[in-house]
């Protein structure tokens, strides 16, 4: 039986393994998709160390590093999670593994719009993050799709960065807090383009144009270069379902500040934790903290030392 089995490669999962090998626990790291949502990052400029670098890069930068501990990174699909006797069974598409802990670190996605020229443009003018890559459209004319409060923040966001900002609604009102509509009104870059629905997005080597359809006026194209696409987030969080860990409403599991969900042994971190207390708020950064914190909560688990704080424990500000 293994001390620790980690529940996905992205970088939550791979800090959480660079930690758990030095503190010499034996343990397997799985991923389906090794470096996880980094690999259609473009490039990366908020991440310590380093002032540009490509997602895919900085990805498998993290994969040597786990690499150089002797841990293998397992391109296994998981497809059930059990708790048995003394921790827990994982069956992959492959085989069946027993490990004492379990993180589960499995991320989550953007919602995407599944329109034409979406995917292929991923990375050249197409982004789900506008915290991620605003500063790389400096002068620039780009469209933020969506009417939620990440929408709106990352339209005034993005203000402060291009020259002019497009926020496309299809409804005729937003969904955001009263507070942030009234900040994007008062920002003279932002023009609105309500009742709206994009429909296509234009370019071949990099986003060009986009395509809106208002119901009563027709479709028009739009000159932008960046199409900032901010309709929320899928979180992968079925297996934890499995195990009876608590999920909030959207999905997210449920975590205190010491990573420790409400099963005993099983810890979560990176995007797919939400921390009580915390504000959402998923980057790398971030991420390879949460897998640090898990990692060390394991360890301490390991010890037979109560977590800290433990679930129970309410926060005492
Ligand atoms: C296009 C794009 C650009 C971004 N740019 C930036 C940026 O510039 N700066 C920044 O800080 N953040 C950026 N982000 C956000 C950042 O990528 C995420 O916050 C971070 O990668 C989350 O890491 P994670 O380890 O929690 O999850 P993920 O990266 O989502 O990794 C999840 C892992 O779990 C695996 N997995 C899931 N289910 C299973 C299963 N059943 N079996 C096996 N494996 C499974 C996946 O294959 C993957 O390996 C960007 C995101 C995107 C999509």
């Amino acid at each position: 039986m293994y001390d620790l089995v980690i529940v996905g490669a992205g970088v939550a999962g791979m800090s959480a393994s660079i930690y758990a090998s030095r503190y010499k626990m034996d343990h397997l790291i799985f991923g389906e998709t090794p470096g996880g949502q980094g690999m259609l990052a473009g490039a990366v400029e908020n991440y310590p160390g380093y002032v540009s670098v490509p997602g895919p890069e900085l990805m498998q930068k993290i994969v040597d590093q786990v690499k150089h501990y002797g841990v293998e990174v397992k391109q296994e699909s998981i497809k059930g999670l059990v708790k048995i006797e003394g921790g827990f069974e994982v069956k992959t598409d492959k085989e069946k593994y027993q490990a004492k802990t379990l993180v589960l670190a499995m991320g989550a996605s953007y919602r995407h719009l599944n329109i034409p020229g979406e995917e292929k443009l991923i990375g050249k003018g197409v982004s789900y993050c506008s915290t991620c890559d605003a500063p790389l459209f400096k002068g620039k004319i780009v469209a933020v799709i969506g009417g939620g409060n990440a929408a709106l923040s990352g339209a005034i966001h993005l203000a402060s960065f291009a020259k002019k900002v497009l926020i496309i609604h299809r409804r005729d009102e937003y969904r955001a807090e009263p507070i942030r509509v009234e900040r994007l009104r008062q920002n003279r870059k932002i023009e609105e383009i309500l009742t709206n629905e994009v429909t296509e997005i234009k370019g071949q080597e990099k986003v060009e144009a986009i395509v809106s359809k208002n119901p009563y006026q027709g479709s028009q194209e739009i000159k932008v270069d960046g199409v900032f696409i901010e309709i929320g987030q899928v979180p992968s969080s079925v297996l934890a379902g499995q195990l009876g860990v608590v999920v909030d409403k959207q999905g997210y599991i449920e975590v205190n500040p010491g990573m420790v969900t409400n099963i005993p042994g099983v810890f979560a971190a990176g995007d797919i934790a939400a921390i009580e207390g915390g504000i959402h708020f998923r980057q790398f950064v971030t991420a390879a903290a949460d897998g640090a914190r898990a990692a060390a909560g394991v360890y301490q688990y390991l010890q037979g030392e109560a977590p800290t704080p433990s679930w129970d424990q309410k926060l005492t500000r």
